[in-house]
C-alpha cells in the first residue's frame, strides 16, 4: 500500500453503513496494536505511520468524534452532541458513549489487516470491555505500545501546535514553524489551534490522562503486552526503533512457543 490508495477509513470515521474504499494489505502477519502516552508525545502521528509501514488500518477514536463535529446538527445523535461538549473542555467522554461507538465498529477490529488503535481504551472499563469483544471474536491484542515524554516537554509541544484546517499537516510555532506565519507549507490552509490545544485544556487533558488512562500501563503491564517507547527523536526514527521492538516481542514469543512445544514432548 503506498500513500495515494491509503484507506480513508470511511466504515471507522463514518460508521458501518460505509465501506473503506481501499483495504489495507496486510505487509505481513497482521499486527493488532494499541498506542498510549499522554496528549502530545506524537501517538497520533505515530499510528498513522505504523499504520502505513504494517498495513494495518489507524483507528482513532479522537478522529471519529471530531469527523462528527463537522457534521450538521441534525446529522448527529445528541449522545454525540454530549460527547462533543466534552471533547471541548478537554474532558473524557463517557465509556458508554465512547463503548457504544467502537462496538459498532467491530467490522474495524475485524479488518484483515490488522489495527492500530489511538486513543482507545482511555479508561480501564474500555480495556476490559475491548479485551471481552476481542477475546470473543479471538483476536487477541500483540502489543501495548506505550510512548514516553518528560511533562514538561508535553505541555511545550502541545500550547505551540498547529494544524492545517485544510490537509491536517502539524507544524509548531517554534520547533517546526511554516514558512510563512499561520499558513500551511503544503497547501497554503489557515493554521489553527485545536480547542483542545488551549492552555486551561491542556491541564485537564494532562491531569485526565494521569487519572484514568495512567492506571491502563498496569493492567496492560500485567498481561504482558506493555512495550514502552521513548518518544523521543523525529517521527521516522520513533517508528523505527518501534517496529524493531514489535518485531524483537513477535520472535520472542516464537520462540516462547518453541520452548513450550519442546518441553510437552514425551
Ligand atoms: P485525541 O485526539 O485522542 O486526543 O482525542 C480528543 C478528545 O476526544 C479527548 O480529549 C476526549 O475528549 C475524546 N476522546 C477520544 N477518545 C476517547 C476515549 N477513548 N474515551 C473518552 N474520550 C475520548
Amino acid at each position: 500500500m503506498n500513500a495515494h490508495d491509503e484507506n480513508n477509513r470511511a466504515a471507522w470515521l463514518d460508521g458501518p453503513s460505509s465501506k473503506c474504499s481501499v483495504l489495507p494489505e496486510p505487509a505481513g502477519p497482521a499486527w493488532r496494536l494499541v498506542l498510549m502516552g499522554a496528549p502530545g508525545v506524537g501517538k497520533g502521528t505515530q499510528a498513522v505511520l505504523l499504520g502505513r509501514h504494517l498495513g494495518a488500518c489507524h483507528l482513532s477514536t479522537g478522529d471519529v468524534f471530531r469527523a462528527a463535529k463537522n457534521q450538521s446538527d441534525s446529522n448527529r445523535s445528541p449522545a454525540m452532541t454530549a460527547a462533543l461538549a466534552f471533547m471541548r473542555r478537554g474532558e473524557l467522554v463517557p465509556d458508554a458513549t465512547v463503548w457504544e461507538l467502537v462496538r459498532e465498529r467491530v467490522g474495524c477490529l475485524q479488518c484483515q489487516g490488522g489495527f492500530v488503535l489511538d486513543g482507545f481504551p482511555r479508561t480501564l472499563a474500555q480495556a476490559i470491555s475491548l479485551r471481552l469483544l476481542l477475546e470473543s471474536k479471538r483476536l487477541p491484542l500483540h502489543a501495548v505500545l506505550n510512548f514516553e515524554l518528560p511533562v514538561a516537554e508535553i505541555v511545550s509541544r502541545l500550547s505551540g501546535r498547529r494544524t492545517c484546517e485544510r490537509c491536517k499537516s502539524v507544524f509548531h510555532v517554534s520547533a517546526q514553524p511554516p514558512q510563512n506565519e499561520g499558513l500551511c507549507d503544503h497547501c497554503d490552509g489557515r493554521l489553527y489551534q485545536r480547542e483542545d490545544d488551549h492552555s486551561e485544556s491542556i491541564a485537564v487533558r494532562l491531569e485526565t490522562y494521569e487519572r484514568s488512562t495512567a492506571p491502563l500501563i498496569h493492567y496492560y503491564e500485567r498481561l504482558g503486552l506493555l512495550t514502552p517507547m521513548v518518544a523521543r527523536g523525529s517521527p521516522e526514527e520513533i517508528v523505527q526503533r518501534t517496529i524493531a521492538a514489535l518485531e524483537t516481542r513477535r520472535n520472542a514469543q516464537f520462540s516462547d512457543l518453541d520452548l513450550r512445544t519442546v518441553s510437552i514432548e514425551p
